[in-house]
């Protein structure tokens, strides 16, 4: 079978080798992506991003723990665009996630930053598109670090979460960074932290947050507390989204398809006008004053729609 056809079945080592392909960038990857595109488009897409040391590798980890509970199939990729190494593990996310190494229906990988942040951030959005077309029904993009990179990799997410934790300075670095200007759903972790709630109050009083509109979901990733009420809320936020780009992707594509029909009509018309003696002798008519432009209108529509015998 092709790699197109051992991705599209789900098998997990085609799902490694395509995305290899496409971080080592080239025709044969790009040829792949579109391919692949045709059977893409269900997956829910979550970037999961926020400061060091917050507790995202493990709420990402209790997260899949969830998601597996309701019988879907989760793909992780980590991105860590400060890391100089390149195609290899992040040793941390894989000890975090040995849990699930045994399972079939979790994916896990680090993506390559082939030495550039534009080359890094081109390969998230593809390999995201290939797990999607693997049967993957949730993909979560794991960043690591805060910075510029974080925020453009999440605006490649159906939903962003940004993750926090209590404990001084936290917030006032996260607003410098540009997180507040991003999240769709914002995480409080370690919720067990005694000022998890002066957290949750501080947050709540930030303009740049309060003008998103973001629910704030509280966990403990430790213990999981939090973890199904999150999975809830990026769906319910994933769910909203996709109506709203569907119902986008239909108003213009019904635009596209009238703009081509009316001018396949006028074409037509055009040609019954002046293409022969009846519509010439129409046009002289309507011009004469022997004949309405209402009635000429009506043949003209029989014809075309061959209900002429009913005039
Ligand atoms: P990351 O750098 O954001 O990926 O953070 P990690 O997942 O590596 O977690 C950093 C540290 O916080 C680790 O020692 C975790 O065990 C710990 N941690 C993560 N979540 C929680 C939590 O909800 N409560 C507490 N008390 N510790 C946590």
């Amino acid at each position: 079978m092709t790699l197109l056809g051992t991705l599209l079945a789900g098998e997990p080592r085609a799902l490694a080798r395509a995305i290899s392909l496409v971080e080592r960038g080239g025709p044969a990857g790009e040829k792949l992506v579109v391919q692949a595109s045709a059977h893409a488009g269900t997956a829910a897409i979550t970037g999961i991003t926020g400061p060091p040391g917050v507790g995202k590798s493990t709420l990402v980890g209790a997260l899949v723990r969830e998601l597996r509970t309701r019988d879907d199939r989760v793909a992780v990729l980590s991105v860590d665009p400060t890391s100089p190494f390149t195609g290899g593990a992040l040793l941390g996310d894989r000890i975090r996630l040995a849990d699930h190494f045994l399972d079939e229906a979790v994916f896990i990988r680090s993506l390559a930053s082939r030495g550039s942040l534009g080359g890094l951030a081109a390969a998230v959005r593809p390999a995201a598109l290939l797990a999607d077309a693997a049967g993957y029904s949730h993909v979560l993009i794991e960043t690591v670090g805060i910075g510029q990179a974080e925020v453009d990799i999440a605006g490649q997410a159906d939903t962003t979460v940004v993750v926090l934790m209590p404990g001084a300075g936290d917030t006032l670095q996260a607003i410098k960074a540009g997180l507040m200007e991003i999240p769709d759903v914002l995480v409080v972790n370690k919720a067990d932290h005694p000022r998890a709630d002066d957290l949750v109050r501080e947050l709540r009083r930030t303009a740049r947050f309060r003008a998103r509109n973001a629910p704030i979901v509280k966990t403990n990733a430790l213990t999981g507390d939090g973890v199904a009420e999150l999975a809830d809320v990026i769906a319910g936020h994933r769910s909203r989204e996709h109506g709203r780009r569907t119902a986008g992707r239909q108003t213009a594509a019904q635009r596209e398809i009238v703009r081509l029909a009316m001018d396949g009509l006028r074409v037509r018309i055009e040609r019954l006008l002046h293409g022969g003696d009846e519509g010439r002798a129409a046009l002289e008519a309507v011009a004469a004053g022997h004949r309405t432009p209402e009635s000429t209108a009506r043949w003209l529509i029989a014809e075309l729609t061959g209900e002429g015998g009913n005039r």
